[in-house]
C-alpha cells in the first residue's frame, strides 16, 4: 500500500491556523489594533464597512515597517517582539506569537501600506489568500495602514457562519472599547459605513471612560489604588448605587491587556456583596500590573486568558482594595440600595394580577370527537367569556381522553399507565364544592385533580404561561400593546444601543414601541400589556444583559430567548398572595400550555400526586 501521509501546503496550514486566531471580524480588529499599539502609534483609526465583512481597515501613525519587514510580517511565526522562549515570560507587547497577520492574510484580501517615518517612501503590499500578489514602492503617510477586505472570501463556510451585522459590529465595538480603555494616551477613531461612531482624543482614563460610556459616568466612578510588591492596582470601580442589572461595563486589564477572568471577577463582585442586591452588577475598569514573569499569557491563541503564578494572593488583594475604595468613598453598606435603585421585585398595585382571560385557538387541535368533553364542562363565572372547547387544557385533556379510551379498549390495568392517568390534569374535578385551590406559603398552589392533586409552583407556572404567550406573539406578530402615558427615556451605552437595535424587530413584534434618540438614548412609548405595571426599562436592561452574556446561545433562537427572559422578568413572583380567581386562572392557563409541566428553564412547574400514592403512604 502506498504511503498516504502528506505535508499540507502552507496555504492550507495557514487557513487552518487562521481559524484559531480569526473567528470573526472582531478578532481581526483586535489583532490590528494591538499591532498599532505595539508600533507605538498615538492616533489609530479604525474603518469598518458592513460590520467588517467587506472592510476592516486600521490606520496608525506608528513606527511603520521596512520593505523587508513588510514582506516578513505576513509569514507565520514572524515577529519582531520576541526572540527566544525566555522572552515569553517578559512580554510587554500585545503581540508575540507572530501569527495574526499571516492568519488574516490567509483568509482575506489584504492591502498594506507602510512607511517608517525616517524614510521618504513606503511599501505597498497586496496579499490574497496567503499569497503575495504585488509589492511595490509607494508614497504614503508615516505609519501603517492595513485594509482587510472580504474576510473569509475563500472560506465560505466561515463567512456563512457570521452573525447579523448588528451582532458582528457589537463584537467589534467590544474589542475597540477594550483597546481604547487600556490606552487612553492614544487617540482612537471608529467609523462604520462612513458614519463616525467614536472620536476619542488622548485623555486620562476617567475622561476616556466617560467619552465611551457617557457623561453620567463622571460621577459614578470611585478610584482604585493599591501598590504591593506583587501587584499594582489602578483604575476605577463604579459606585454601588449605579450598579446595573446588566453586567455591562466590567473590564480587567493585566499589564494593559484586556483579560477575562471569572475568578478575579468574583473577587470584585464579592467585595460589593453587602452593598448590592442580588442580580445587579457593578461597573469596573481595573488595571492590574504584575511582573510579566509571574504570568503566562500564552495559554490561548487570542491571549485573553492568562495564568497567574499566585492567583489566590491577587484575589485577596483585589477584594480588599475594592472594599477599601468603597469604604473610603463613603459608600456605606447600611444604605438601602434596594430602595434606592428600585431593583428587582416589580411593583404591582396590590391585588392586581394582570392576566386577562384569553382565547387560544390551536389550529391543529384534534378534539378526538368526544361530545362529552366539550359539553360536560361547566363554565365558571370568571371564565364566562372563554370558549372552552377551543381553549381548554388542550394537550393535557386530550392526552387524558386518549389514554382513557386506549385503556378502555385494551382493558389495561398497568400501574404505569394508571400513573400517567393520575398525573393528568382533569378540569372537571376542580368545580365540585370545597374543591377550591389553596395557596401554600404564598408560593405554591395546591389543586385537585380527579385522582389526586397537583402542587404548582406559581412563579414557574406563570413563567411557562407567559413564555408560550410571548413566543406566540412574536411569531404571529399579534401583539397587544399598552401605550405609556409618558414615554420613558433610558440612557444606554453605545454598546447597549447596538444590542437594542439587534433586538428591536422582536421587541416590536412583542408589543414594545421604542424609538432611538441620538446615539445613546431610547424612548419607550408602549409595552406589551402583560408588562404594563412592570419596570420596563429594567426588563430591557436585563434583556440586553442576557443578550451580551450569552450572545451565541441567544442568537440561536432570538425570539425564544427574548420570550424566555421576558417571561422570567414579568412572571408573578414567589411570595405573592393570590386570590382564588387568580389561582384558578393561572391553573387553567398553565394547563392550556403545550408543555405545562416545566418552566421554560426546564425546572418542574407542577408536581402531581395520585390518591394511590396517598393511600399507600397512609397504609390504606
Ligand atoms: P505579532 O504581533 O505577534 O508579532 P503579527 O502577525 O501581528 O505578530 O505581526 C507581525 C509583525 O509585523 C510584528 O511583530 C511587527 O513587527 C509587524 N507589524 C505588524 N503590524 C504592524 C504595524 N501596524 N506597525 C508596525 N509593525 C507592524
Ligand atoms: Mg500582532
Amino acid at each position: 500500500m502506498p504511503d498516504i501521509i502528506r505535508l499540507l501546503p502552507d496555504s492550507v496550514a495557514n487557513q487552518i491556523a487562521a481559524g484559531e486566531v480569526v473567528q470573526r471580524p472582531a478578532s481581526a480588529v483586535k489583532e490590528l489594533l494591538e499591532n498599532a499599539i505595539d508600533a507605538k502609534a498615538d492616533l489609530i483609526r479604525l474603518i469598518i464597512k458592513d460590520a467588517g465583512k467587506t472592510l476592516i481597515q486600521v490606520i496608525d501613525n506608528g513606527t511603520g515597517m521596512s520593505e523587508t519587514d513588510a514582506r516578513m510580517s505576513f509569514e507565520r511565526h514572524a515577529t519582531s517582539k520576541i526572540r527566544s522562549a525566555d522572552d515569553l515570560f517578559s512580554i510587554t507587547t500585545k503581540g508575540f506569537r507572530g501569527e495574526a497577520l499571516a492568519s488574516i492574510a490567509a483568509i482575506a484580501q489584504v492591502e498594506m501600506k507602510t512607511r517608517m517615518p525616517a524614510q521618504e517612501l513606503g511599501t505597498l503590499l497586496r496579499v490574497e489568500g496567503g499569497e503575495v500578489k504585488t509589492q511595490e514602492v509607494c508614497s504614503s503617510q508615516p505609519g501603517t495602514s492595513i485594509a482587510v477586505k472580504n474576510l473569509f472570501f475563500n472560506v465560505p463556510a466561515r463567512r456563512n457562519f457570521l452573525k447579523s451585522e448588528a451582532v458582528e459590529f457589537r463584537h467589534i465595538v467590544d474589542e475597540f472599547e477594550r483597546v481604547a480603555i487600556a490606552h487612553p494616551e492614544v487617540g482612537f477613531q471608529l467609523h462604520h459605513n462612513d458614519v463616525e461612531v467614536f472620536n476619542l482624543h488622548k485623555a486620562t482614563l476617567r475622561q476616556r471612560i466617560v467619552s465611551l460610556f457617557g457623561n453620567p459616568y463622571n460621577t459614578r466612578l470611585a478610584p482604585l489604588e493599591e501598590s504591593t510588591n506583587i501587584l499594582v492596582l489602578g483604575g476605577f470601580i463604579g459606585k454601588p448605587e449605579f450598579a446595573k442589572r446588566t453586567r455591562g461595563e466590567q473590564f480587567f486589564f493585566l499589564n494593559k491587556r484586556f483579560i477575562k477572568n471569572s475568578y478575579l471577577h468574583h473577587a470584585v463582585q464579592s467585595a460589593y456583596s453587602e452593598l448590592l442586591p442580588k442580580d445587579s452588577f457593578p461597573s469596573y475598569f481595573i488595571f492590574l500590573e504584575v511582573d510579566p514573569h509571574t504570568i503566562d499569557v500564552n495559554i490561548h491563541p487570542t491571549k485573553t486568558e492568562v495564568k497567574f503564578e499566585d492567583e489566590r494572593s491577587i484575589y485577596a488583594l483585589l477584594r480588599s482594595s475594592v472594599k477599601k475604595s468603597l469604604g473610603q468613598n463613603n459608600i456605606s453598606p447600611s444604605l438601602d440600595f434596594d430602595q434606592e435603585m428600585g431593583i428587582e421585585i416589580p411593583n404591582r398595585p396590590k391585588g392586581d394580577f394582570a392576566i386577562q382571560p384569553e382565547i387560544r385557538v390551536d389550529k391543529t387541535f384534534n378534539p378526538f370527537k368526544s361530545e362529552k368533553q366539550t359539553t360536560d364542562i361547566p363554565k365558571q363565572d370568571y371564565l364566562k367569556n372563554m370558549d372552552w372547547d377551543k381553549n381548554y387544557s388542550r394537550h393535557a385533556y386530550n392526552q387524558l381522553e386518549l389514554l382513557r379510551q386506549e385503556e378502555e379498549s385494551k382493558g389495561l390495568e398497568s400501574s404505569d399507565e394508571q400513573q400517567t392517568l393520575n398525573t393528568t390534569w382533569d378540569p372537571e374535578s376542580e368545580n365540585g364544592p370545597g374543591q377550591k385551590p389553596y395557596q401554600l406559603h404564598n408560593r405554591y398552589i395546591l389543586a385537585h385533580t380527579k385522582s389526586g392533586f397537583v402542587i404548582i409552583d406559581q412563579q414557574g407556572a406563570h413563567e411557562r404561561v407567559l413564555y408560550e404567550r410571548f413566543l406566540e406573539t412574536i411569531k404571529e406578530k399579534k401583539n397587544l400593546s399598552q401605550k405609556k402615558l409618558f414615554p420613558e427615556s433610558v440612557e444606554l451605552s453605545q454598546g447597549d444601543m447596538v444590542c437594542i437595535q439587534a433586538l428591536m424587530p422582536d421587541l416590536n413584534a412583542l408589543g414594545f414601541e421604542i424609538d432611538l434618540f441620538g446615539t445613546n438614548t431610547i424612548a419607550i412609548h408602549a409595552v406589551p400589556v402583560e408588562m404594563m405595571d412592570l419596570d420596563s426599562s429594567g426588563i430591557l436592561q436585563s434583556l440586553i444583559e442576557e443578550y451580551k452574556n450569552h450572545q451565541s446561545e441567544f442568537r440561536l433562537d432570538q425570539s425564544d430567548s427574548i420570550a424566555r427572559t421576558m417571561a422570567r422578568k414579568a412572571a408573578i413572583k414567589s411570595g405573592k398572595p393570590l386570590s382564588e380567581a387568580e389561582m384558578n386562572m393561572l391553573v387553567d392557563q398553565l394547563f392550556a400550555c403545550s408543555m405545562p409541566y416545566a418552566t421554560p428553564d426546564g425546572k418542574p412547574s407542577v408536581i402531581t400526586f395520585g390518591l394511590d400514592e396517598l393511600n399507600r403512604r397512609f397504609k390504606k
